[in-house]
Formats: C-alpha cells, sequence, structure tokens
C-alpha cells in the first residue's frame, strides 16, 4: 500500500472500506505529519476530537458491507479533511486568521463542516488564512506566513493558502477553501493542486465568516478533480439559512466522470475553448504562459478546439472588485465591536474609546485598510460615484461573459500572472497585491464556477495553474475538463523535490 501521504481520498476511502487502514489510523497519521511541518498551515488541531470522530467513523465502517453502499450517506466516511479557519466549528477555534476572534470557540458549525461531518469526513483541524480571507498570500499579521512546500521561502497564495499548502504537502488530502475573488484558485496554482469555486449559491454561506457576502462562495481543494468533485459534491446543495443559497440539484459530477472515463482518445472532442486576448498579454510571466500553453495543447490533443476572445472589459475587474469588496467588508466587520464577539480592549474611557482601541487592536493593516475604504464608497455623496459605478462594471463583466459563452464551452487562461512570490517582498504592497488578482476576479464579479488546474512548472520548478471557467451552473463541464487532462498528464502528481519539468518556451502549439 503506498503512503498514506500520496493516497488520494478516493484510494483512501476505498482502502477504508477494504479495511487496509482504519479512520483512527489515518487520523493519528495525519495528526503526525501536521505537528511535524513547518509549513505553519494549521491555526488549530484538537487531536482528541478528530479522534473521536474518527473512532466513530471506524463504528460506521465496520456496518457497512462494501464501498460503494453509502454512496449517498457518508461519500467521505472516514476521509480526514482540513477545514479553512473561515468556517466556523464547535470544538475547534474560529478565528478568521485575525487577532478579532484569535479565542473565538463558535457555539455551532458552519453548514459546510456540518455537511461534511455529515458525509462522514474527520476533521483534522483549522487551516491558516488570510485574515477574513482578505489577500493573496497569507502572510498573516497576526499568526504568520505560511509556508509554500514547494519553496518554504515563499509564500502560499491566498487567502486559502493553509489548505493549499496542507494538500501540497501530503497533510491531507481534501480541504475547504472559499473565493470571493480568487482565494481557492490562487492557493491551488501556486502550490500545485486542484481547486474548484463553484457557482455563487451553490454551497451554502451559512456560518462562514463575511467578508464580502455578494461573492464569497466556498470551495474544495484537492489533489485531483476526482476528489474536487467527490468533495464539492459533499458540500453543495441548497440551504434555507443562507438567502442566496440555489434551489438547485446537485448533479452526481463524480459519477458523470466515471462515465467519461474509458479511455476514447478524444474525450473531449466538440469542445470549444476560448482563449480571451486580455489573459494572455503583457504582465503574465514567460513561464506561466510556457506552462499554461503547455495545458492548453494537452486540451487540444484531447480533442478541444481553442480559439482567441475577447473579454473587453477584463482591466475594469480590478476597481470594481476593491470597491465592491471593502464595501461589503466594512459592513460586515461593524459586527466585531468588542461587544459581540471575540477581542475586546482591555483598557479603554468610554464606549466609543472601547470600539475604537478594539477595533485598532484587533485587526490588522489590510483589513482596516479596507474598511476605511469600504466606508468611504458606501458614504453619503460618494455611493452612487463609487459604489453604484462600480454595480455597474460587475454588470458589463458579466455581459463579456455571456457574449463570449455565446461561442466557446470553457474560458482557459492563467490562474495568476506569477508563480509564488518571496515572503516579504510584497508585504508592503497592496497595489501589487490588487494587480495579481486580474485574472481570478472576473470570474467572481460574474458568480461563474472556475477552478485551477496544475498545468506544469516555470523555470525555477514552481507550479503553475491553468485556469478553466464555465457558465453558470457548469461545474461538471471544468471537472470534465480537468479530469481528461489529469488522466493523460501527470502535471497534478508533482510534489516539492519531484517537480513537473518546466515547459518549453513561451508560443506552444495552442493559444
Ligand atoms: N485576493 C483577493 C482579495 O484580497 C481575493 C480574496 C478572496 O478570494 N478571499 O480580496
Amino acid at each position: 500500500m503506498s503512503d498514506p501521504a500520496e493516497r488520494s481520498a478516493l484510494e483512501l476511502r476505498l482502502d477504508l472500506h477494504a479495511r487496509r487502514c482504519s479512520a483512527e489510523q489515518l487520523a493519528r497519521e495525519g495528526l503526525e505529519r501536521i505537528a511535524a511541518s513547518g509549513l505553519n498551515a494549521f491555526l488549530d488541531v484538537q487531536p482528541e476530537l478528530t479522534l473521536a470522530q474518527a473512532r466513530a467513523a471506524d463504528d460506521r465502517l465496520a456496518t457497512i458491507a462494501r464501498a460503494g453502499d453509502d454512496w449517498r450517506t457518508t461519500p467521505l466516511l472516514g476521509v480526514p479533511i482540513a477545514h479553512k479557519d473561515i468556517f466556523v466549528t464547535r470544538g475547534w477555534k474560529s478565528t478568521a486568521g485575525s487577532r478579532m476572534l484569535a479565542d473565538y470557540v463558535s457555539p455551532f458549525d458552519a453548514a459546510v463542516v456540518e455537511r461534511l461531518a455529515a458525509a462522514g469526513a474527520v476533521t483534522l483541524g483549522k487551516t491558516h488564512c488570510d485574515e477574513f480571507a482578505m489577500g493573496s498570500a497569507n502572510e498573516n499579521p497576526h499568526f504568520g506566513p505560511v509556508r509554500n512546500p514547494w519553496d518554504e521561502s515563499r509564500i502560499s497564495g491566498g487567502s486559502s493558502g493553509g489548505s493549499a499548502a496542507a494538500v501540497a504537502a501530503g497533510l491531507v488530502a481534501l480541504a475547504t477553501g472559499t473565493d470571493t475573488g480568487g482565494s481557492v484558485r490562487q492557493p491551488a496554482a501556486m502550490c500545485g493542486v486542484t481547486g474548484i469555486k463553484p457557482t455563487y449559491g451553490r454551497v451554502s454561506r451559512d456560518g462562514m465568516i463575511a467578508f464580502a457576502s455578494s461573492l464569497d462562495q466556498a470551495g474544495a481543494i484537492g489533489r485531483d478533480a476526482r476528489d474536487c468533485a467527490l468533495l464539492l459534491a459533499a458540500m453543495a446543495g441548497f440551504d434555507a439559512r443562507d438567502s442566496t443559497s440555489l434551489e438547485t440539484a446537485v448533479p452526481d459530477w463524480l459519477g458523470e466522470l466515471a462515465v467519461a472515463d474509458p479511455a476514447t482518445a478524444q474525450p473531449l472532442a466538440g469542445l470549444r475553448i476560448g482563449l480571451p486576448d486580455e489573459f494572455f498579454g503583457a504582465g503574465v510571466d514567460d513561464g506561466v504562459l510556457a506552462a499554461v500553453r503547455q495545458g492548453l495543447s494537452a486540451l487540444v490533443a484531447l480533442g478541444a478546439t481553442a480559439r482567441p476572445i475577447r473579454l473587453p472589459r477584463t482591466d475594469l475587474a480590478i476597481p470594481a472588485y476593491y470597491t465592491i469588496a471593502p464595501a461589503e467588508a466594512s459592513s460586515n466587520l461593524s459586527r466585531f465591536d468588542g461587544v459581540r464577539y471575540g477581542h475586546r480592549a482591555s483598557r479603554y474611557a468610554d464606549l466609543d474609546d472601547m470600539y475604537a482601541r478594539t477595533r485598532a487592536e484587533g485587526f490588522g493593516a489590510e483589513v482596516k485598510r479596507r474598511i476605511i475604504v469600504g466606508t468611504y464608497v458606501l458614504s453619503h455623496g460618494y455611493y452612487d460615484a463609487y459604489y453604484v459605478k462600480a454595480q455597474q462594471l460587475r454588470r458589463l463583466i458579466a455581459d463579456d461573459f455571456r457574449t463570449a459563452f455565446a461561442e466557446v464551452d470553457v474560458i482557459a487562461g492563467p490562474v495568476a500572472p506569477t508563480t509564488a512570490w518571496r515572503i516579504g517582498e510584497q508585504t508592503d504592497d497592496p497595489v501589487s497585491n490588487y494587480l495579481a488578482d486580474i485574472f481570478t476576479l472576473p470570474a467572481s464579479l460574474a458568480g461563474l464556477p472556475a477552478m485551477s488546474v496544475p498545468c506544469g512548472a516555470d523555470a525555477g520548478g514552481l507550479p503553475v495553474g491553468l485556469q478553466l471557467i464555465a457558465p453558470w451552473l457548469e461545474e461538471g463541464r471544468l471537472l470534465r475538463c480537468a479530469a481528461a487532462l489529469q488522466q493523460t498528464t501527470d502535471w497534478h502528481r508533482a510534489r516539492a523535490g519531484r517537480p513537473a519539468a518546466p515547459a518549453a518556451s513561451p508560443g506552444g502549439a495552442a493559444g
């Protein structure tokens, strides 16, 4: 039996059902790997709680005759999982990466946590993230940076950096993340793992600590598309507690992949891929472009066709997002006032002083920056000039996608313009961090499903993600593309220490 750190969740599931290992054994090994890792990928582990869940899973496994009998009810029975510390959990801390909530323990589980526990998953711990999910580097001012397993002097990406690093390092096979403007896709790309952000509304936001509510969406991070399909299906579905939850049936994504499976030479025949000119222009590193083109060539070899398209309003995504997201954040974060949750300043003169000191101490610089910007753009006299204008841009960006999807089935390009940068390199440069979100923000603003799939490495051996974007509710199409790609290529199997070969020079067949 191969090293558990190398096995996918689907393989672990089969091993559990075949009694080749127990849930308790997997949980213990996972906890040991986490304790030995120097990546700072976890903010809280509670071994007693984890082991109790694992033993309960073993008891249930003993009553199930064979793998397959449990698909409907407990598809993840005994499989270890880690949750981004944005999902509140009973028993573990729920910090959102903030000093404001450093000791906060929720009285209830987020809907995602509840669903995955019901599916049988065993929680290994809470993963590190940017404070309130605001950021793309996971250089957290309160709890330190998450280190990228490919090069520990580099960032993991963010804001779901702990989840992506944990999967990349084999600490856990599955992890949840959230993506408001790229926070599942970008760290997945930078850590060389697979990540999917579904359509806005697919997964309940109940118990997901709010950043920008009209954009926030939970997503799945795993080693490959099949594991992402397994995890996403267990997370998704209507929830009356979330007013924007979609009342749409959750497809059997994994089952659909199995049907598409038999190694036909051209599983993607007929699939039309659009390559936005705006995603392949200046500002994208050569190594990223070369790897993305190599991924596209592999999709074309599987029968897809690729052609250039336009998403002309791409450059408006940054100003639109960095107006709307701070506006919503300033409103959502007003609840952290020292009265209801978390941190309260120990010394203050009166009520106003208590609010001021509490918030000054509890929030880091980036969160404060966003609260200030957000409060400004929502204030009387500026609301129409900034916030309403940004909403209009958002509509135009969504219209660009609608036009493009009349002609193509999937849109592809890089996830990010660069591979992982060095820790400290951009810490004091918020604008550089914002600009690096250029390719992930458009799909978020339009509410579309999007995915990051490993497609090789740059010349320095750092992983690159190929982004795939599909129309509303077409997650299945993304997973099918990614699974087909992963059946014939090995980029998703590359690990630190055994990297993918650097892509050949830019200008490959596709693109
Ligand atoms: N990097 C983006 C930001 O800083 C996106 C974060 C996210 O998706 N949570 O807002």
